[in-house]
């Protein structure tokens, strides 16, 4: 099955009671046992649901993984994910994090006892200079959030084998549409489904895919225990949300392309990033690994400060002021102060993540109506 029918068909079939072509909502706690231990397959929600199962089937489908654990929320894959580990464990993530990432690795797990090296994960002989032998994980974001680095998976993955470290990919920003971890050699894949998966700003959720048995078990062991599952409305919305995909990145992809080529050529404008250019660093890796360039542009204003963006972006109409990004409505964030709020400006700073730097998440609006809207708000600063 190609990718296009996936996203409506992988791992659906109509239910069996009624042929409703929708999995139904199926809202219970529990499962009539006919005997004890005797079922239909579920016994206690926590640990299935059919309607989740019916969400994981189709994104293991999408990702190429053997399975698929959800979870209530991007952060609760990710914590998952990280419990897999114990006390002396090393993981080498990318400098350029998602800010609830890094949040939870440095506030929850670090004063557990595993430890973190953040890197520039764009320039590979960083990754190979920071692993030891405790390194049990490294974790690749990419395209990176806010700054749009992007990591070259394949070289990464294929290093990380040789020294037998596991990797994952937070796929969150590119969606499989763009971007397939797996088949550039990652054990897993991560999805907050908030994002471009939900892709209608309506529900929080998180999955890990893979196919490697150790992980997936350990996914199963941890929704079982842990139970960070997410409710069956909640799947619902995520597997309607997601049969549009395809047409919707693809859309989003195209106005980011106009949009980013405007941008570029505004006098008020000091740097646009957006992987799509030829004069990006990662553009050639890009060119590779996804199969466009994705809908997310941030850029910096030649008057870099915070009171100057936050004008900016007060002046918006279409593009809401809001934190998250994937939807069909555009946003525009302020990472310094917004998604990366918790990140110490030091750190920010280094990182190339300026206090005038704005996230925009494009959708699939008119591309006309997007532009004049940046327009009017460049005209108030
Ligand atoms: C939003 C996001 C997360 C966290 O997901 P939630 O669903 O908000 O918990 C993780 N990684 C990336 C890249 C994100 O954008």
């Amino acid at each position: 099955m190609r990718f296009n029918s996936k996203v409506i068909h992988a791992g659906q079939a109509p239910e069996e009671t009624s042929g409703a072509v929708m999995p139904p909502i199926f809202q219970t706690s529990t499962y009539a046992q006919e005997a004890p231990g005797v079922n239909k397959g579920h016994d206690y929600a926590r640990v299935t649901n059919p309607t989740r199962t019916a969400l994981e089937k189709l994104l293991a489908g999408l990702e190429g993984g053997t399975d698929c654990a959800c979870f209530a929320s991007g952060c609760a894959a990710m914590d998952a994910v990280i419990k897999m580990f114990r006390p002396g464990d090393h993981i080498v993530a990318s400098n350029d994090l998602y800010g609830g990432t890094y949040r939870l690795f440095t506030k929850v797990f670090e004063p557990m006892g595993i430890s973190f090296s953040f890197v520039d994960m764009s320039r590979f002989e960083n990754v190979e200079k920071s692993v030891n032998s405790s390194t049990k994980l490294i974790w690749i974001e990419t395209p990176t959030n806010p700054l749009l680095n992007i990591v070259d998976v394949k070289k990464v993955t294929s290093f990380a084998k040789t020294k037998g470290i596991l990797t994952i990919v937070d796929n969150t920003f590119a969606s499989p549409y763009l971007q397939k971890p797996l088949e550039l050699g990652a054990d897993a894949v991560l999805h907050s489904t908030t994002k471009y998966i939900g892709g209608h700003s309506d529900v929080i959720g998180g999955a890990v895919i893979s196919s490697h048995p150790d992980i997936i078990e350990n996914m199963r062991f941890q929704v079982k225990t842990s139970g960070g599952v997410p409710g069956p409305m909640d799947c619902y919305l995520t597997l309607r949300g997601v049969k549009t995909l395809s047409i919707r990145v693809q859309r989003s992809c195209e106005n980011a392309k106009i949009i980013a080529e405007y941008l570029v050529s505004h006098p008020k404008v000091a740097h646009v990033r957006y992987p799509g250019f030829k004069n990006h660093p990662g553009h050639k890796i890009a060119a590779e690994q996804m199969a466009d360039f994705g809908a997310m542009v941030s850029f910096t204003l030649k008057k870099d400060d915070v009171p100057t963006a936050h004008k900016f972006m007060s002046s918006t109409h279409y593009f809401t002021l809001a934190e998250s990004l994937g939807g069909v409505e555009s946003l525009i964030s302020h990472p310094a102060s917004m998604t990366h709020g918790s990140i110490p400006a030091e750190v920010r700073h280094k990182a190339g993540l300026n206090d005038s730097l704005i996230r925009l998440s494009v959708g699939i609006e008119d591309f006309q109506d997007l532009i004049e809207d940046l327009e009017k708000a460049f005209s108030s600063i």
